[in-house]
């Protein structure tokens, strides 16, 4: 089956998320725990998740809920490291009601620290806040390598899993904007570049495909998504993405610059394209 979905709005909660993914043609769908920017998280409703969880048991997900862009594992100011452990044990302990969800993060900048201290302070916050029995699969978000940011390398993200106990509870997500733009050219090598995801951090942790467009060249640096087939990457090589033999079992989220209307089409488009 083709899993494919959007990042949806979450103001109206999951049983609305639901039946705006089946108003799109999509049968999964992305959000964001809380403001993107960072803030409380809404009180969880409860009748809403029951029904949610009713409507969505079969065929439908896995969800992936995405932890806020201000959430910095790694920072060295004290304050906004303490609010990346308040928010993602928050967020992990909500998502325990949505069982088999996947929360995916931004493994974080350094800032100057340096990319080892970088690894070194993702992995003790993951120490401190994953649980043995937890039922949602914790993603590292494959980066751009813009500024500080930890994880635009492969071997960054094995470091992080090395490091962390609970290390069965890790996967990553590919962002194919993300890693064009940091340098994995998709495009002309997409085979190679899966052979070394695999030599470095082993296939089996590829959980989840974030599909975008770039608007800048290969190797940029810059992390701006464009619309399917409208920017660097091109519909041909959209095309093998969605079609590989080792992607198309995976859950492929859009998060392109869309609305509700835009995200409907690209998925028809996507569908027309893909091979049975
Ligand atoms: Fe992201
Ligand atoms: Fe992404
Ligand atoms: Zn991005």
């Amino acid at each position: 089956m083709f899993k494919i979905g959007a990042h949806l709005s979450a103001s109206k909660g999951y049983t609305h998320m639901y039946e705006e993914a089946l108003s799109i043609g999509a049968n999964t769908f992305q959000f964001f725990t809380r403001n993107p920017r960072g803030g409380k998280a809404r009180d969880l409703d409860f009748n809403d998740i029951a029904l949610f969880n009713e409507k969505s048991k079969d065929n439908f997900g896995p969800i992936l809920a995405h932890a806020p862009y201000t959430l910095n594992a790694c920072a060295a100011d004290d304050r906004i490291r303490e609010f990346a452990y308040i928010t993602m044990e928050d967020d992990l302990k909500r998502l325990e009601h949505t069982p088999g969800a996947m929360y995916n993060f931004h493994p974080g900048s350094h800032v100057g620290q340096g990319v080892e201290v970088g690894i070194e302070k993702i992995s003790a916050l993951l120490n401190d806040i994953l649980f043995p029995d937890m039922k949602t699969t914790v993603l590292l978000e494959a980066m751009a390598g813009k500024g500080s940011e930890v994880g635009g390398r492969f071997e960054e993200l094995r470091a992080i899993i090395d490091r962390t106990n609970l290390s069965d509870k890790l996967g990553v997500c590919l962002d194919t904007c993300h890693i064009y733009d940091g340098g994995y050219d998709i495009v002309n090598n997409l085979d190679g570049v899966l052979e070394e995801f695999d030599r470095v951090i082993g296939i089996d942790r590829l959980k989840a495909i974030h599909l975008n467009d770039s608007k800048n060249p290969f190797s940029s640096h810059k992390d701006r998504h464009e619309k399917i087939g409208e920017g660097s990457l091109g519909i041909d090589a959209i095309e093998r993405i969605i079609n590989h033999p080792t992607l198309r079992s995976l859950p492929f989220y859009l998060e392109t610059p869309n609305e509700i209307d835009g995200y409907a089409k690209e998925i028809e488009l996507l569908k027309n394209l893909r091979k049975d």
